[in-house]
């Protein structure tokens, strides 16, 4: 993809790459809060439709209401919107 920035000493690729551990919970918590940061000040990630940070607050959100197939819909979304 192009303008791919480095935000929170995070790669917008290297969020995507955690993304899926990020909503499994497996990421430590420091790898969280540098994906959380990287999603929170990346104009790139923010230009996406409904934005990456968007999605995955509301992925954190889903995963804590246990709404699996939920989750693997809108993870595929915001995947399809990054390479696409
Ligand atoms: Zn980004």
């Amino acid at each position: 993809m192009s303008g791919d920035r480095v935000v929170a000493g995070l790669r917008c690729t290297e969020v995507l790459e955690k993304l899926s551990d990020y909503i499994d919970g497996a990421l430590d918590a420091p790898t969280r809060s540098a994906v959380e940061a990287h999603v929170a000040g990346c104009t790139v990630c923010e230009s996406f439709g409904g934005s990456v940070a968007a999605s995955v607050r509301a992925l954190r959100r889903q995963r804590n209401a246990g709404a699996d197939e939920s989750i693997e819909r809108m993870r595929a979304a915001v995947l399809g919107k990054i390479t696409t």
